[in-house]
């Protein structure tokens, strides 16, 4: 039996029925996720949108939201359609659908016309239970007419939070959802999100049009994860290896940088940690060999960007590091969240030292440069491209980032930015050579390939596809050419040749991966003086980034409870102190009560001693007759009142 034929036979085994308290459910929830039952409000979220009512769930990430939307979805006739802003997780849940034997697909940008056909047909007349579907693809006529042939149980919206204009993540697209309401007036909605402040909150179920408030929370304290935020004194590297050595078990680094990773990796090796390093730009298989092997607990520590995280799924990591910053509180909350997921003592450290404030303020000049800056970009990627003022509408050309930045001497992180923004407010479209892959599918039925004249070379590409691919037949796949090339031992080029040659002869289908990044322009060449950022895309998003990195600094600084700091920032305004995090541990015994005036003068005090020494950075300050605790708080307060001189902030 192949691959394709045992996927069709575990889709045959009939669906249990919803029988009433959940019982259904639940053994939906056994048979094809394998776990024995419900973890917190999921259940009550299953039955209020099973009940057909709009829902909300907030649950923070690692709560396992993607259950509440999957079991009912395999429990109710017709096909779910599960709006997610992410490519990479779209994949990733459309792949763990497959290997459970569910029909899934997927429709989003960068996909070409053929497959979207074939996958939405999949959907109309295969039985699929799931449509993924990125936002942006919601108003396309395609995609509207197909839907129109769709059974759609419910709409699930992931990341819920980016239809809000006041969420951190904001996405235009978003606000399509609503008139794909209109389309399927009967499907309810199940908006899901970890993070959304108060506001977010009203504001996701009045984007969507929900018939009436519904919201079904689940508390995002963590009353076995110790926070705690530890001043560098040596370097940040000694840091970590100490850090390591005081809490055993298994552990994830998490650095800003890609080289960082590989070099803190290499270095805590040398010291004796066993550790690996983890990025995006990795290729597939050394991402999956690496996590794997710390997902066995063969490798103790992970050095990771960001990149690490999304469908990972440890319980037992003992310990999450941070060595840079995260410039939101949600990152932060999420990330160190991976720490302890099975209930057992964790700790999640966050490392600064005396450049760190410094460094998260210029994150935002960085990702909001200032708009004369991002029109100037506009004008020399103009004179790169040689347009003319006043052509270039609807024009794409390619564009190398990294030999604009040296002709016109550009800090690549800058112009990337200013790039970003002048896509955002509509002046070009620019794609990145970010993630993408080349893609096959079989034209053919699987007997036909006797009748092939096939050289060599060709069958093995053939019978690696066949081997490796499941569904081959029905879907395009994804493929990475490096990859098959180092397993089957041919050169790379050998094997694209062989693809383009299949593709020729009609054996199958194949789309290359673009590598070239280019730049369309959307409207004619203007001067630079026309560039205008509105300020739903400039200056509101600037000012919102600002309120986190304060956010992030007040966390830093706070002499409260850090469990409690976090929580309120979500909305939970009545936690307990925690009785873990760093601050509740020194709880108050090293923090004299002062009286206002003591305050004041002791303030003062600070002032003083940072003019007449010259204070470069915060680590400097430190009284003899102080406690660190009592100081970290008056200098935190001195730096929202904006008192201290900003080259210290
Ligand atoms: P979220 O989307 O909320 O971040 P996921 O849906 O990705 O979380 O789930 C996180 C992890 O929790 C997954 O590995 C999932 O398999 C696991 N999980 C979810 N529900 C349960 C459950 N009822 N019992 C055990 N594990 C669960
Ligand atoms: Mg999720």
């Amino acid at each position: 039996m192949n691959a394709n034929d045992s996927q069709q036979a575990k889709v045959s085994t009939p669906l249990p029925t919803r029988e009433g308290k959940g019982g259904g459910s639940l053994s939906i929830l056994h048979q094809y996720f394998g776990f024995s039952s419900f973890r917190g409000i999921q259940e009550e979220i299953i039955e209020s949108i099973g009940a057909g009512r709009d829902t909300l769930g907030l649950m923070p990430t690692g709560g396992g939201k993607s259950i509440t939307f999957q079991v009912p979805a395999l429990a109710m006739d017709g096909i779910c359609l599960v709006i997610s802003p992410l490519i990479a997780l779209m994949k990733d849940q459309v792949a763990h659908l497959r290997e459970r034997g569910i029909k899934a697909a997927a429709v989003y940008t960068g996909m070409t016309h053929d497959e979207i056909i074939v996958a939405l047909e999949n959907c109309i007349f295969g039985n699929y239970k799931f449509l993924y579907v990125s936002p942006e693809r919601l108003h396309s006529e395609l995609f509207q007419a197909k839907l129109a042939h769709m059974k759609v149980s419910f709409i699930t919206v992931d990341e819920a939070h980016c239809i809000s204009q006041w969420g951190y993540d904001f996405r235009p697209s978003y606000t399509e959802i609503v008139q794909i309401r209109k389309l399927l007036p009967k499907a309810p909605v199940l908006a899901l999100t970890a993070t959304a402040t108060p506001a977010v909150v009203e504001d996701i179920q009045r984007q969507l049009g929900f018939r009436e408030p519904n919201v079904k929370r689940m508390s995002f304290v963590r009353s076995n994860l110790a926070y705690a935020v530890e001043r560098v004194t040596t370097t940040k590297e000694q840091t970590v290896l100490e850090l390591l050595q005081q809490h055993p078990g298994s552990a994830i680094v998490y650095t800003r940088s890609r080289i960082a990773t590989y070099e803190l990796a290499a270095w805590l090796s040398s010291q004796g940690v066993s550790a690996t390093h983890f990025h995006a730009g990795l290729t597939h298989r050394e991402k999956t060999e690496r996590a794997d092997a710390w997902q066995r607990g063969d490798i103790r520590v992970i050095v990771a960007t960001n990149a690490f995280g999304m469908g990972i799924d440890k319980p037992d990591v003992r310990c999450v590091i941070h060595f840079d910053i995260p410039d939101s509180p949600e990152a932060y909350f999420q990330e160190a969240g991976r720490a302890g997921r099975d209930g057992e003592r964790a700790d999640a450290i966050l490392l600064y030292d005396e450049r760190s404030v410094a460094v998260l303020k210029r994150r935002i000049e960085d990702t909001f440069p200032p708009e004369e800056y991002v029109a100037q970009v506009y004008e020399d990627v103009c004179c790169f491209l040689q347009m003319a003022m006043g052509d270039g509408r609807g024009v794409t050309r390619e564009f190398a980032l990294e030999q604009f930045c040296q002709a016109f001497k550009h800090f690549p992180v800058r112009a990337y930015n200013a790039l970003q923004l002048l896509s955002r407010a509509g002046y070009i479209e620019w794609a990145d050579a970010e993630e993408n892959h080349s893609r096959v599918m079989m034209t053919c039925q699987r007997h036909e390939f006797y009748t092939f004249q096939l050289s060599p070379a060709m069958e093995r590409v053939v019978h690696y596809l066949l081997r490796t691919c499941t569904g081959i037949f029905s879907e395009y796949a994804y493929i990475d050419e490096k990859e098959m090339a180092a397993t089957l031992g041919m050169p790379e080029q050998l094997v694209s040749e062989q693809l383009v040659e299949l593709s020729r002869r009609h054996i199958l289908r194949f789309i290359p991966r673009k590598f070239i990044p280019y730049i369309t322009f959307v409207q004619r060449r203007v001067e630079r003086e026309e560039i205008m950022l509105p300020k739903t895309v400039y200056a509101d998003r600037k000012r919102e980034m600002a309120e986190r990195v304060e956010t992030m600094v007040g966390y830093l600084l706070t002499p409260e409870c850090r469990s409690v700091y976090l929580v309120a920032y979500f909305g939970e305004k009545d936690a307990k102190a925690c009785g873990v995090c760093d601050n509740c541990r020194s709880g108050g015994k090293d923090r004299p009560t002062l009286s206002p005036e003591e305050e004041k003068a002791l303030c003062q005090r600070i002032l003083d001693y940072v003019e007449k020494e010259h204070v470069t950075s915060l680590t400097q300050i430190h009284f003899p007759d102080v406690p660190d605790s009592l100081l970290g708080e008056l200098l935190h307060r001195l730096m929202m009142e904006e008192r201290l001189p900003s080259f210290l902030t």
